[in-house]
């Protein structure tokens, strides 16, 4: 175990060393990977150290890279040895979180952790809390929750053809269409509200939705409140939104997978106000600070909902301890990973001063990256206090935006994504994830963009 591990941490300094010098994007095709692959036929055992040098080669050289300070992309943050050698522990002693008394050590951790998590929302110590594999399974949670709560007959009798209908806007998380599908409401219960125009939900036309919907004899039972779209950042007015909800009586979930970023922040914090108003929450650890993935989280103001979806009673696990919860009676989850260490150790290791730091220095790196496009001729088109930039040419089309991504994706040097927005514009898209990023990367992308526009072989498209 030892001789493998240092291998691996060997492999991971040096890669880490040298990082700006290697491309962002994978540098092997499928092809390549699959010959490399079928030496691998399960016939004969290997040497394990052997093994984890030729693995991690295979990784670093065929993968797109998040712990490249250049990845400007989707929510997915660099990595720090505090969350790696936290995994690492719970991969080893893999204490079971089914149930509290299974792991009592690491359940309370994971308690502190949420607990402290919790206070930076702002809803009370009475709430229910628990580590879940993403946002997806927390969103789910939030949709049961609020199900059993306008419905209290949904867990045992099913939806018994109510028509429930939930709102979200046309940038939510396309998970609650997935959700939708697989609860049994259909996709059609979810009603996309239009946003305005800076991708935030339209309060008015949620309002007239609503009303039309009652109108139709349908049964309106949540809203979702998007804190910081995917796409462009945006967040949702949520405090405009918890008065619609309180006065419709509906309940209303916050989707704040990545936007929860800013909860961690003294200074950026103000720009989510309303959030502690939700009666649940999502967010992500795994987007917003640096941890390896699967670290979701779900806060629900009340236990009693989510209590009512999960629990069960078996013949075969034995009895919850007078004043703990068993996890397994109170989430989707039952055999459950150590979601929490990796949480715990980077929050401990850093300290808060240290966390808001790196969020800090994302959002700085975001606004330079702002001066910068701006000052080279780029218009920023996205509004959002996050550290998320969306940005347009004016001689580019949108089939010449996608011309311009795929090139500077293609260079290596930088990663980038475009967005489409429901009108058919597209946008250019960066987001700081990376704690690492400095003021010398900000310019090299900046630099990228100019010779992908520049150096057309053949003109861009206009
Ligand atoms: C990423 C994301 C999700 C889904 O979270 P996973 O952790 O990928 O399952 C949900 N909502 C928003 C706004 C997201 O950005």
């Amino acid at each position: 175990m030892h001789d493998a591990l240092a291998a691996a941490a060997r492999r991971w300094d040096a890669w880490n060393a040298g990082i700006r010098e290697r491309p962002v994007g994978p540098r092997l095709s499928n092809e390549a990977i699959a010959e490399r692959l079928a030496a691998y036929d399960f016939a004969r055992p290997r040497e394990l150290t052997a093994l984890t040098e030729d693995l991690a080669d295979l990784i670093e050289q065929a993968s797109l890279h998040p712990t490249h300070p250049r990845y400007f992309g989707l929510f997915v943050p660099g990595v720090r040895p505090s969350g790696i050698v936290a995994d690492a522990l719970a991969a080893a002693y893999n204490p079971q979180l089914g149930a509290w008394w299974h792991g009592p050590a690491a359940s309370q951790v994971e308690r502190l952790t949420l607990d402290f998590l919790r206070t930076r929302i702002g809803l009370p110590p009475s709430a229910f809390a628990t580590f879940t594999t993403g946002g997806s399974e927390a969103n789910l949670t939030g949709v049961l929750a609020a199900l059993a709560a306008a419905f209290p007959r949904h867990p045992q009798d099913g939806l018994e053809g109510v028509p429930a209908v939930l709102y979200a806007s046309d940038q939510a998380h396309d998970s609650f269409v997935k959700i939708a599908r697989t609860v049994g409401l259909g996709e059609r219960a979810v009603r996309r509200v239009p946003s305005d125009a800076r991708q935030r939900m339209d309060v008015d036309a949620l309002c007239t939705a609503i009303a039309a919907d009652r109108a139709a004899g349908r049964a309106p039972f949540l809203v979702v409140a998007t804190v910081g779209t995917t796409a462009t950042g945006a967040v949702d007015p949520i405090g405009a939104l918890a008065d619609v909800c309180g006065r419709e009586r509906l309940w209303l979930h916050a989707d704040a997978a990545w936007g929860g970023i800013a909860l961690l922040s003294d200074a950026l914090r103000p720009h989510l106000a309303g959030i502690e108003r939700a009666d649940s929450v999502t967010w992500d650890a795994h987007k917003t600070l640096p941890v390896p993935m699967g670290a979701g989280m779900f806060f629900g103001r009340e236990r009693r909902f989510t209590e009512a979806v999960f629990s069960v009673r078996t013949a075969y696990v034995p009895e919850t301890e007078p004043g703990t919860h068993d996890a397994y009676q109170q989430t989707l989850q039952w055999s459950r990973r150590f979601i929490g260490l990796k949480v715990f150790m980077t929050l401990a290791e850093l300290g808060r001063s240290g966390v808001a730091a790196l969020v800090d220095h994302q959002a700085a790196m975001a606004d330079r990256l702002r001066e910068s496009l701006r000052a080279a001729g780029w218009t920023v088109a996205n509004d959002t206090p996050l550290p998320l930039v969306c940005f347009t040419h004016r001689d580019l089309d949108a089939r010449g935006t996608s011309e311009l991504a795929r090139r500077v994706v293609a260079e290596g040097r930088v990663w980038i994504s475009e967005v489409h927005l429901p009108d058919g514009r597209t946008w250019l898209r960066a987001c700081v994830t990376h704690a690492d990023v400095g003021p010398a990367d900000v310019e090299e992308l900046v630099g990228a963009l100019a010779r992908a526009l520049s150096s057309a072989p053949c003109a861009l498209p206009r």
